[in-house]
């Protein structure tokens, strides 16, 4: 039995049954990891004694006859920009190359409290701005079902690591796609729930009114088991929500009969062809489920990129105010002053589109442009909320493609950043919103190379139940598997 091409309850089911142990499935992922990620570079760092040492505790625990905890066993990869004690947390960036985290992000503390064992580290775009991985510091990620292409990004390294079987599962963040899309482009499944749904404490922070930590899973039982052990109030993130979460794996066989699915006509238009005849295929498969197919309208998604991408870059020309080669991580050995010492320690520590954002978000933030720019952005994002708010009136989920565009070939958008950021035309939206959203898989394209397709799923807020469901209904149908 290969011990890196399981599912969680199957990795359950294997140690209860005494048939493996966790040391076992996690040293199959260490060995897989030494050969195939020499070509496909998921990880940024490896964290084998941590791992391994907590699967002896699961394993002491079998053998003393203690129950064993919900995620006993399961290998994890963590994005590195979610904060690990103890390890590097670099957020692919020359600035924090040698950042060692003093505190686990609560993510990383509960999923470690319910068994789980951390593998290592994910690259990642810098800070998670990018949607290729191509904008890491340090190399870049390649897309395990055709190395020459991105695994989309920012998450790209942990949605690459779950696809290539080294990791079970993984976490990511999602400011305005970073899980959804590069699960579409690796042909698994990324979700991130309600903005406040999981605790941010401990992710480092890019855009924090759009920031979002959330699973990855090559099933949908997998993330959800992951979201309900990582999600609910946390008292060290004042935005996490004061919500129950609900138990999404006792939903997820409910019938989905008589479900109302949204199709937004303005996510249609103009689709790739390829993508859009999965897409077609999907919502006949929801129909067959028994849905009734509703055409609905989303009238603001057209401003959804331009709103976003000023948000964005004004949160994040504050938040990365703090790399100043005092505090945090690297300073730039050579300067004549204090002033210098900035100028030089960020010049020689970010990377080109971490220093555009800081550009475009100082610029919009600053006087005179302010209401031109940021506030009209505000308003623009009531009015995009606005739009899904009133849509789930009369439907219960809406479905659209993840990414426009199949996975591309590594250096193909590196010199274009407006295409590079059109890659996030369909998942900015929820963002925006902070509705929840999933991406699972929906079959491959039709020309050579097959490259995996995703479908997005969105819900209203804190309905991360009813979009697992769904999600789940999709799957076992087949929908993952369209030809
Ligand atoms: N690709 C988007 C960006 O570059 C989304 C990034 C993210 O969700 N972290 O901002």
């Amino acid at each position: 039995m290969d011990l890196t091409a399981v599912t969680i309850p199957e990795i359950r089911q294997g140690l209860l049954e005494r048939q493996v142990s966790a040391e076992e499935v996690v040293r199959a992922h260490l060995d897989r990891i030494a050969t195939r990620d020499q070509e496909v570079r998921a990880y940024l760092s490896l964290s084998p004694e941590r791992a391994l040492e907590q699967a002896r505790k699961i394993d002491r625990k079998m053998a003393a006859g203690q129950a064993l905890p919900p995620l006993a066993g399961v290998p994890v990869a963590v994005k590195d920009v979610i904060l690990t004690r103890g390890l590097k947390t670099t957020c692919a960036s020359r600035i924090l190359e040698n950042y060692v985290a003093p505190y686990n992000a609560t993510a990383v503390e509960r999923l470690e409290a319910a068994g789980a064992c951390v593998l290592g580290k994910t690259n990642c775009d810098e800070f998670a701005m990018g949607s290729s991985t191509e904008n890491s510091g340090f190399f870049p990620t390649h897309n395990p079902h055709d190395l020459t292409r991105v695994p989309g990004g920012s998450s790209g390294g942990s949605g690459a690591a779950v696809a290539a079987n080294l990791a079970t599962v993984a976490l990511g963040s999602d400011t305005g796609g970073s899980i959804r899309q590069p699960a579409a482009f690796c042909g698994v499944v990324g979700m991130m729930g309600t903005y406040g749904r999981v605790s941010r404490y401990g992710l480092v922070a890019f855009a924090s009114s759009l920031d979002h930590i959330g699973p990855f899973g090559r099933s949908v039982r997998d993330v959800a088991l992951v979201l309900q052990t990582i999600a609910g109030r946390d008292p060290m993130d004042s935005t996490s929500a004061d919500v129950p979460v609900a138990d999404y794996v006792a939903g997820l066989d409910q019938d989905v009969r008589g479900l109302r699915v949204g199709v937004p006509k303005e996510y249609l238009a103009g689709l790739n062809a390829e993508i859009g005849d999965n897409i077609q295929k999907a919502i006949d498969l929801f129909a067959k489920l028994g849905c009734k197919i509703e055409n609905i309208s989303l009238p603001h998604t057209a401003y959804a990129i331009g709103c976003y991408y000023i948000i964005c870059t004004a949160e994040a020309s504050s938040n990365l105010a703090r790399y100043d080669g005092v505090r945090y991580g690297y300073r730039s050995r050579k300067y004549s002053d204090l002033r210098d010492m900035y100028r030089q320690t960020r010049d020689q520590g970010f990377g080109a589109e971490v220093k555009r954002r800081i550009m475009l978000g100082t610029y919009v933030l600053s006087s005179g442009y302010y209401d031109a720019y940021y506030l009209k952005a505000q308003k623009v994002r009531t009015l995009i909320a606005r739009d899904f708010i009133e849509a789930f009136d009369d439907v219960d989920v809406i479905v659209t493609p993840t990414s426009p565009i199949p996975p591309f070939k590594l250096g193909e958008k590196m010199d274009d950043p407006l295409q590079m950021y059109l890659a996030d035309i369909y998942t900015v939206n929820a963002s925006l919103a902070g509705i929840p959203g999933i991406s699972v898989p929906c079959g491959k394209t039709k020309s050579e190379p097959h490259l995996p397709v995703g479908m997005q799923i969105f819900a209203k807020h804190f309905d991360e139940a009813r979009l697992l469901q769904v999600a789940h209904a999709f799957e076992k149908a087949g929908g993952f598997a369209i030809a």
